[in-house]
């Protein structure tokens, strides 16, 4: 058989709403926490036994958000500066065959409350909503290959990007404290310069728009520098 069909055994709850400004690897912002809810075929504590002792796990989830958009041979990686092609399956591309994407993040606790099962997450670069299709422990010893080599994404892609917030912007964030992470979080994520590559070429100040939570956040760019101009509940 050549065609399955396959069961969500759960979904994300994450703080990222919109496909923009999520990292484009996981744990590179650790501030970025998310619950796994299991589906209720699947919402029983057996099915996690044992997965304490691990720190880190594999997810295998649907890129759900574009799944319907099919896929091409050759992607255009955005580390390239979007500028050359690669086969799709020499990428991480969201783009591909089946939508089948991958995530080692951090495993920080097991929950079992009124009566739903989750996973404590953090480190991850998932879109809210996404379906999980299977989880599996991380084996260091088997999953860590310090000599593997990875070409054209070869180092953990690093910017000079500096963040500052107006003042009005740091008050706000201080206050709100059932989120002590939020400013790290924001930080790290503008850090990872989410702009498309296309527009990290343009010259001149630009504005964009995310949001994290239920916070809608609006910062600046020029050159490395990053300004938080707004942020405010909706
Ligand atoms: N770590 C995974 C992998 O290697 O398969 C994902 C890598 S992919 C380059 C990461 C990007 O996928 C994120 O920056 C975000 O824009 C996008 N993404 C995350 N969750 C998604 C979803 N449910 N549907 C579509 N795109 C998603």
């Amino acid at each position: 058989m050549s065609n399955f069909q396959l069961t969500a055994i759960g979904h994300i709850q994450s703080p990222y709403k919109q496909k923009f400004a999520i990292p484009r690897q996981p744990r590179l912002v650790p501030q970025a926490k998310a619950k796994l809810v299991f589906a209720a075929d699947f919402n029983r504590e057996e099915f996690v036994r044992g997965l304490d002792e691990f720190s880190h796990i594999w997810l295998l989830f649907r890129f759900h958000e574009t799944a319907d958009k099919g896929y091409s041979a050759m992607v255009r990686p955005p580390r390239l500066g979007g500028n050359e092609r690669k086969g799709v399956f020499a990428t991480r591309a969201t783009f591909r065959p089946n939508a089948i994407g991958m995530s080692a993040v951090k495993l920080e606790g097991i929950e079992y409350k009124n009566g739903q099962l989750c996973l404590l997450l953090a480190g991850i670069d998932l879109l809210d909503g996404t379906p999980i299709l299977d989880i599996k422990p991380y084996l260091p010893y088997s999953d860590a290959m310090i000599d593997a080599t990875a070409g054209f994404a070869d180092t953990r892609p690093e910017t000079q990007m500096t963040v500052e917030y107006s003042p009005q912007v740091h008050e706000f964030i201080a206050q709100q404290t059932d989120y002590p992470e939020l400013h790290d979080f924001i930080s790290n994520v503008l850090k990872q310069d989410p702009r498309p590559a296309y527009k990290k070429q343009k010259e001149g100040e630009q504005s964009y728009g995310m949001t994290l939570y239920d916070f809608n956040i609006r910062w600046q760019v020029h050159d490395e520098h990053n300004y938080v101009t707004s942020i405010e509940k909706s």
